[in-house]
């Protein structure tokens, strides 16, 4: 790639650099950039926990004896090396262990006294920015009778933008027993804004009277630290919120399950409790109706057994970063996001258009801002969006590992975004929930990409992303320039729509491909001599002539083909020995081409003859198993009965015995694998509704035009690693027909081979599945990328059949097809 590195500047020593190759194994050959969803844990780290509890001995820091009180001291240590890591000490802060972030704003949620005397008279205000852990607390407040304001992003920073009133705190006297409570992130998760700390010490002073009528409350802000402290020291000596919440795993990666909730002294008595466990009482009467909670807040509050291990465990933790001094890793973390920002920002396509649209707060200019996440959405030279399903897809086959959506932070996506709330509902009535795969619903993204860098984070990770963007998105020679909006745009604080926006494709532009697929079908609709085929009852064409070229099953899931010579008998649940087995990892699910590529390689031969399978591997003998189970063997067998889930759905199987799986095992290099058959007697029990399906993963057949991966093979570039003809393979059919012309199918709603009638359930949706090359099982870009550009990545191949016709009946390679 040409460096344009001018946008990096250096921060770490080249120790700091080395320390990272040497100390993270686990990402040394992958591109790890999520770590606003967790950062790793170093290698040092994870000896020194394991070398410190396997050379003391802990017990419950509840009992009493010697191993409990070395535990009780190693958990009452760490308390103060968490307040001193935030520059505070216990004299002015608690600690309270929590599970985590979003643990700690539920406990405030429940135990937050908005009036002293029991009253809902106080405020709850957060905002609109917020994640939804702060969101979740607003339910149980306004449960409460509590008056919740939510404040959008304008309207927050209007209201801070005056100059800070000298008298601000002297004219105020708060009103005796009302609390309000003020909920903020000390950084956004979504577009890593960073919020001016200073608010909180207004809000104490009665910044936030002006958004009530008339009380004057005592006001008490949580701080929302959880995405903020990972990157940057958070000063408590300088600012202090009443309430801070972390995870330490977005902090150094080990444990999880673990946070805190930082209380300040003085909001100590804001927090009533109702619940008691463990050792968090004086004293409980089991039969009468009293007790005495513990006087210390943490004490109180800690209800239950401590997550001990997980606590001693930190100390590992605060001593691998203390290499890593805050403030240079907030610049670390910064130089990268600006490295990555500024490099998508100047990345045109050929024919100038922009490839990114990024989702900012600010202009990467200043460290104090701005943290280490970029958040943005690629776009086609056409200025389509990608949908971020597509992009994730291409990640995953180059090892980068992000996060796409919108990172439980549904407020700041739908601003930066531009969806109203209507847009919003209307995705969600049309089936589109949190983390599903809707990436674009009428071609608007419903979610977007998120890059976050962690202290470990290298500048080959930035530069690894970039070559991949380049690699798949860029249409043509890339263009740098840095776009217009953005040298006119003198406060850089926000990407305009107008200059650098959403352009919605025009769906008769001449240059553009798919469009003119369709315009091809609609002039072969208008044109066509509808030739009428009276199929049974049903009119039915043939146009195209039509016919079964070749018929595939997969007896094994997820391994490589077996292909039917002549005929073959469809049964109950498909081509008979269709996805009969699959394979299961000790764990007890199934194993795919998704985790084990080199599954292709295991070939299945069906030899009715000789009523066995055999399997095949490269260098190995191969091994039978028998087709046809005799009563005798199932009865040995039948203890081996195991249930899996395939895709949601419980599976019954019957193991097939030790041999197998050992062979399995050797030729695919993982231990415990099991070959499990679909158990055939327990189904036929069961009253059969839908008609049953085998091990295939969505429907019964799957059905591929030979004229549609002639099409594809017409557009993968030739020098792409891909082997055209191994195309076909890649997207594992069963029916394979020729005639007619590409993308013909697309539009069938019945169809008939031979004597065999057909419903069309869907479109196949495809993913990273066709980029193993099923001879060799390696993984190219293509043809994933060449049909997510094509068709805008609305990837869909090939068409799901199932059968309509109850009877078992035969099809054979040859059968005419006619459609409707
Ligand atoms: C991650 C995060 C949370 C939630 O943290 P959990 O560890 O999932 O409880 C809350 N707020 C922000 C800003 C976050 O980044």
């Amino acid at each position: 790639m040409a460096d344009d590195s001018s946008d990096y500047s250096y921060v770490y020593e080249k120790e700091a650099i080395a320390y990272i190759d040497e100390e993270f194994d686990q990402i040394k050959d992958d591109c790890y950039l999520d770590h606003a969803g967790a950062t790793m844990y170093s290698k040092s780290q994870m000896r020194n926990v394991a070398d410190d509890l396997s050379s003391n001995l802990y017990g419950n820091p509840h009992s009493l004896g010697t191993a409990s009180r070395l535990t009780h001291d190693v958990v009452d240590q760490m308390r103060f090396r968490i307040l001193d890591h935030f520059r505070t000490n216990s004299d002015e802060y608690s600690v309270i262990f929590t599970s985590g972030a979003t643990a700690s704003l539920k406990l405030v949620s429940e135990t937050f006294n908005f009036s002293e005397d029991g009253g809902a008279n106080g405020h709850f205000v957060y905002l609109q920015d917020n994640h939804t852990s702060v969101l979740g607390m607003r339910e149980v407040v306004a449960q409460r009778g509590v008056k919740v304001i939510c404040l959008n992003h304008e309207n927050i920073f209007d209201l801070f933008s005056d100059a800070v009133n000298t008298d601000e705190k002297k004219i105020r006297r708060p009103v005796d027993g009302i609390n309000s409570l003020f909920v903020y992130p000390a950084q956004c998760n979504f577009s890593g804004l960073k919020y001016p700390l200073w608010w909180i010490e207004r809000v104490r002073n009665g910044k936030l009277d002006s958004l009530i009528d008339n009380d004057r409350p005592e006001w008490f802000t949580f701080l929302d630290a959880a995405s903020y402290v990972a990157t940057n020291k958070l000063n408590l000596s300088i600012h202090k919120p009443d309430f801070v919440c972390v995870s330490f795993y977005k902090i150094f990666g080990y444990p999880t399950g673990l946070g805190a909730l930082l209380v300040r002294k003085s909001a100590e008595k804001t927090l009533g409790k109702i619940y008691y466990g463990g050792g968090t009482v004086e004293i409980s009467l089991s039969s009468d109706m009293f007790h005495s909670k513990r006087p210390v807040l943490h004490e109180r509050f800690e209800d239950g057994t401590l997550s001990f291990l997980s606590i001693i465990s930190l100390r590992h933790g605060f001593d691998a970063l203390s290499k890593f001094p805050a403030k240079v890793v907030s610049r670390h973390v910064f130089s990268l996001a600006r490295y990555l920002h500024h490099s998508l920002l100047k990345l045109h396509h050929a024919n100038g258009e922009p490839i990114a649209r990024l989702y900012a707060d600010t202009d990467y200019e200043d460290c104090q801002k701005q943290g280490g996440i970029v958040t943005f959405n690629l776009l086609r030279s056409n200025g389509e969006i990608v949908g971020f399903v597509e992009f994730l897809n291409m990640a995953n086959l180059h090892k980068i590992h992000l996060r796409t959506g919108c990172f439980c932070n549904p407020g700041a996506c739908q601003r930066h975004l531009e969806l109203s709330n209507e847009d919003l509902k209307e995705h969600f009535n049309a089936g589109h929930v949190c983390g599903d795969q809707r990436d674009l619903i009428d071609g608007k993204p419903t979610g977007a990409i998120r890059v976050s860098f962690g202290y470990m984070s290298r500048k080959s990770d930035v530069e690894s992303l970039l070559d991949m963007v380049k690699k798949c998105f860029l249409n043509g020679p890339e263009v740098i320039k840095i776009p217009e909006w953005w040298k006119e745009c003198k406060i850089k604080v926000k990407n305009n729509p107008n200059k650098n926006g959403i352009k919605v494709a025009n769906e008769n532009e001449p240059n553009n491909e798919a469009s003119s697929i369709k315009k091809q079908t609609v002039d072969c609709e208008t044109i066509k001599v509808v030739k009428e085929v009276r199929v049974e009852d049903e009119i039915m064409e043939n146009e195209g002539g039509f016919r079964l070229k070749r018929l595939f099953i997969y007896p094994v899931k997820s391994c490589a083909s077996y292909e039917i010579s002549n005929s073959w008998i469809i049964g109950d649940r498909g081509l008979i020995y269709d996805r009969e087995w699959m394979i299961t990892t000790p764990s007890g699910v199934c194993l795919t081409q998704k985790q084990e590529t080199k599954m292709c390689l295991v070939k299945p031969i069906i030899r009715q003859a000789e009523n066995s399978l055999e399997l095949n591997f490269p260098g190995m003998p191969s091994i039978q198993v028998p087709l046809k189970i005799n009563k005798l063997n199932t009865e040995i067998t039948r203890t081996e009965i195991s249930q899996s889930k395939i895709c949601g759905h419980r599976v019954e199987g019957i193991d097939c015995g030790a041999d197998v799986s050992e062979w399995l095992s050797l030729c695919l290099g993982r231990p415990g694998l099991r070959l499990i058959r679909q158990n055939s007697e327990s189904k036929r029990i069961k009253p059969v509704k839908k008609p049953e399906i085998a091990f295939s993963s969505q429907a019964q057949y799957l059905l591929i035009n030979q004229a549609s991966i002639q099409w594809l093979a017409d557009r993968v570039p030739p020098d792409s690693g891909c082997d055209r003809d191994s195309i076909l393979d890649r997207f594992r059919g069963n029916i394979i027909i020729e005639g007619g012309k590409s993308f013909e199918e697309m539009k069938w709603e019945k169809i008939c081979i031979g004597k065999t009638r057909f419903q069309v359930d869907g479109k196949c949706t495809r993913c990273q599945m066709i980029c193993i090359d099923q001879s060799t099982g390696n993984k190219t870009v293509e043809p994933l990328r060449t049909l997510a550009e094509e068709f805008h990545g609305k990837i869909r191949f090939g068409i799901y059949l199932s059968r309509t016709t109850s009877d078992s009946s035969v099809i054979r390679i040859g059968d005419t097809l006619f459609y409707k």
